[in-house]
C-alpha cells in the first residue's frame, strides 16, 4: 500500500523538489496529474514497469527547470553586479565633482567662502531683489606689519583667527568670505540697516578690545584692528556696483584713520565714517 504522506509545500522551488527526488525523500508528487509515486522501500520487482520511466522523466523535467532557473539567477546576479559597479563609479564621480565644486568655492587658508562664491551669492541677492540685504567689507589694518614682524605663517594664523571671529559673531544665515589677502566680506541677508551697522561696530570693537593670542606660539600676540565698510543693497543696481559701494565705504574708513566703520547709504554718495574709541597702534 502506498504510504500517504503530508502534502508538499506549494512554493517549493524546482531545485528543492529535485533535491527531494534525488534523496528519495518522502515527497513523491512528480507530475501535474497528482500521481503519487510509491515509496522507494516499497519498490519491488512486481512494481508496474511504468513507474521508473515516469520518475526519470520527472527528474529530467525538474533538472531542466532547475538548470533554467539557475541560468536566470546567474544572469540576474551578473546584471545586478554590473549595475552596482556602474552606480559605484557614478557615486565616486559625484563625490569627486562635489569635492571639486567645494574646492572652487572655498578659501583653502580659512575654510571660509572665497571671492568666487561670495560674488555668486551677491549676484543671487541682486537677481532675487532680496532687499534689505547688507554687504559688509572688512580689511585688517596694517597687516603687512604682522607679516614683517612675525613671518608669513603667523600672518596666516592671524587671518584664520579673524575669519573665525567674524564667523562666530554673525547670524547663521550670513555668508562670511575671505575675498582677498586680508580682506573679508560679509553678506547679511534680511538685515536691517541698524542690525548691519551694529554687527560691523561690534566686530570692530571686539577685535580692537583685546590682544589676539596666536595659537601655538605663546609669546606672540597681536593687536589686530579692522576697517569696515557697510552698504545696503539698492534696487536696480548690479552686484558689482553694490560691491564697489561697500568697498568705497571701507576705504573711507581707512582714510578716516582705520579701526572704524563707514556706512554707505542710499541717500549719501560719500560714506559716513564713524569713529570708534581708538585706533590701536601695532
Ligand atoms: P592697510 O591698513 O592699508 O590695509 O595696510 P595693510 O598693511 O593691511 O595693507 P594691505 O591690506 O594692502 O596688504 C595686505 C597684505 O596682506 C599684503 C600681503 O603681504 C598680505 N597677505 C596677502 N595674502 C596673504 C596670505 O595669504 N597670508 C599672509 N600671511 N599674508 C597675506
Ligand atoms: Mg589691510
Amino acid at each position: 500500500m502506498p504510504r500517504h504522506l503530508p502534502q508538499p509545500h506549494v512554493d517549493l522551488s524546482s531545485s528543492e523538489r529535485l533535491g527531494e527526488l534525488i534523496k528519495g525523500g518522502p515527497e513523491r508528487h512528480v507530475g501535474g496529474n497528482g500521481q503519487t509515486l510509491p515509496d522507494s522501500a516499497e519498490v519491488t520487482p512486481h512494481q508496474p514497469s511504468t513507474a521508473i520511466p515516469a520518475r526519470a522523466e520527472a527528474l529530467q523535467r525538474l533538472l531542466g527547470a532547475s538548470i533554467d532557473e539557475n541560468r536566470h539567477l546567474t544572469a540576474h546576479v551578473r546584471r545586478l553586479k554590473a549595475e552596482l559597479r556602474r552606480s559605484s563609479a557614478e557615486l565616486a564621480k559625484l563625490r569627486q565633482l562635489r569635492g571639486a565644486v567645494n574646492d572652487a568655492l572655498t578659501d583653502p587658508l580659512t575654510g571660509l567662502a572665497n571671492r568666487r562664491s561670495f560674488d555668486l551669492a551677491l549676484r543671487a541677492v541682486a537677481v532675487r531683489r532680496s532687499s534689505p540685504a547688507h554687504l559688509v567689507m572688512a580689511d585688517i589694518d596694517h597687516f603687512k606689519r604682522v607679516n614683517d614682524s612675525h613671518g608669513h605663517d603667523i600672518g596666516d594664523e592671524v587671518l584664520r583667527i579673524v575669519g573665525e571671529v567674524l564667523l562666530a559673531n554673525v547670524r547663521r544665515d550670513s555668508l562670511v568670505a575671505r575675498v582677498g589677502g586680508d580682506e573679508f566680506g560679509l553678506l547679511l541677508p534680511r538685515a536691517s540697516p541698524r542690525y548691519a551697522a551694529g554687527i560691523a561696530t561690534r566686530l570692530c570693537e571686539l577685535l580692537a578690545s583685546r590682544p589676539l593670542v596666536v595659537r601655538g606660539i605663546p609669546d606672540v600676540s597681536e593687536r589686530i584692528t579692522l576697517s569696515i565698510g557697510v552698504a545696503a543693497w539698492k534696487a536696480d543696481e548690479s552686484s558689482a556696483e553694490w560691491y564697489a559701494r561697500a568697498d568705497a565705504a571701507l576705504y573711507q574708513a581707512k582714510r578716516g584713520g582705520r579701526n572704524r566703520v563707514a556706512i554707505d547709504t542710499h541717500q549719501q554718495t560719500a560714506a559716513r565714517a564713524r569713529q570708534l574709541p581708538s585706533e590701536a597702534a601695532l
